[in-house]
């Protein structure tokens, strides 16, 4: 939206009292933007997105707001539906609102202990509904230095310090000590978390530091040359912390162990998962080796087809490259597994064959794509039901190829 649009600014009521849920006001303008039904009040409570902060939802004569903008110094409130009359009474939606509070104040907590601990300046701010991010200009962080940072910032919490809001004239502002140089000019808003933070912010925040409740890093990653932290905050961390514990004790059930030993358990599971997988792969091996050589020795000619089910696709590859090399002859393996069918083609080097031929053969059959080379092509289809009729085709071809030698 264009800057300083006409009219007279509204008056910004959040600015005077970020706990003020109802008010009534005066229709001073209307207007249709994007399709949206927008009004302008000569004041309001409610907040506009802005700052990194979503914008407040409630009602405006029972009407939903569904969105808040900045026109300049207006403020255009967007409404499910129509709104009659001059005067206006507006609800905030006080949880969602309160939320916010608790997130960015948070926030400017946790950015100035990023700077105070590691000296980490905070680049961008972003308040989502489900969690806020934070770049800060850092390479890397330590486990325990993210730790420390988490302390110092819960340190302001616990001492609930005072959250201060008040107006500095521009030429003035330099006396005091901004942790980051303002975007505004004029009188500029200062929300100063009494003396550790000082912000140049039109935010809405807590009264006191301890409304917060508690402020807690999730996670984090890299971009661009910054670390981007995932935090929550408040209501948030409450909330984060109970689906954390009920994932954990679900995890420490599974495994009969204590909480603080349920990662330990995990470890030691999957290390032997991982044992058990090579030990059934060599017994698979050994086992297509056996039946490799009673397949060859009751083998009629070199062509020998196999249908498998209930075998995995690369046991069935085991088996037919078994085949094919305890002599000169051809495997020509269908598998069916699940929704698919894998069709594994060997054939010995000393029959001359190429198995590349063959893709063409079973696609005229059933749909199926694959390739491979000279003496091993591998295809899948996703009629498993139709393997016999291809390897049937498949069989008839190589037949009639060993027949032309
Ligand atoms: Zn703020």
């Amino acid at each position: 939206m264009k800057k300083g649009n006409s009219g007279a600014a509204t008056r910004r009521l959040y600015f005077e009292d970020a706990y003020l849920t109802e008010f009534e006001a005066r229709v001073v303008d209307r207007l249709t933007r994007d399709g949206r039904t927008g009004v302008v009040l000569d004041a309001t409570a409610f907040y506009p997105e802005a700052g990194g902060q979503p914008p407040d939802r409630g009602t405006l004569n029972g009407v939903a707001v569904a969105d808040v903008q900045e026109d300049g110094d207006r403020i255009v409130h967007f409404l499910d539906g129509p709104l009659a009359g001059e005067a206006a009474r507006g609800r905030i939606d006080w949880p969602r609102r309160f939320d916010h509070m608790q997130q960015h104040t948070g926030q400017h907590i946790l950015s100035q202990a990023f700077l105070e601990t590691r000296n980490g300046e905070t680049r961008s701010f972003h308040l989502g509904p489900d969690v806020s991010t934070l770049e800060i200009g850092l390479r890397s962080i330590e486990d325990a230095d993210l730790e420390a940072v988490e302390r110092a910032a819960n340190k302001i919490v616990f001492e609930d310090r005072e959250v201060k809001t008040y107006f500095v004239p521009q030429e003035r502002i330099h006396e005091v000590p901004l942790r980051r140089p303002p975007k505004v000019s004029g009188l500029i808003r200062v929300v100063e978390v009494a003396g550790f933070d000082y912000s140049a912010c039109g935010g809405t925040h807590v009264r006191r530091a301890g409304e917060i409740g508690l402020i807690k890093v999730v996670g984090w990653e890299k971009i661009r040359d910054n670390l981007r932290f995932t935090f929550v905050c408040g209501g948030r961390a409450l909330a984060d912390y109970a689906a954390k514990t009920r994932c954990l004790r679900r995890i420490a059930g599974v495994f009969s162990a204590q909480e603080k030993d349920a990662a330990g358990a995990v470890d030691k599971t999957v290390a032997e998962l991982k044992e058990a997988r090579q030990r059934i792969r060599r017994m698979a091996e050994s086992l297509a080796a056996a039946e490799a050589k009673e397949l060859v020795a009751r083998a009629a000619g070199p062509v020998i087809t196999l249908h498998l089910t209930d075998r995995a696709p690369e046991e069935a590859r085991f088996l037919a490259l078994q085949v094919s090399r305890a002599g000169n002859f051809a495997a020509l393996c269908g598998v069916a597994a699940g929704e698919r069918g894998h069709f594994v083609l060997a054939a010995a080097e000393g029959l001359g064959l190429d198995m590349r031929r063959l893709v063409p053969v079973i696609s005229a059959t059933v749909p199926a794509k694959g390739g491979g080379g000279p003496t091993l092509v591998e295809m899948v289809t996703a009629e498993p039901g139709r393997l016999a009729e291809a390897l049937a085709a498949a069989r008839a071809f190589v037949e009639a190829e060993l027949a032309k030698k």
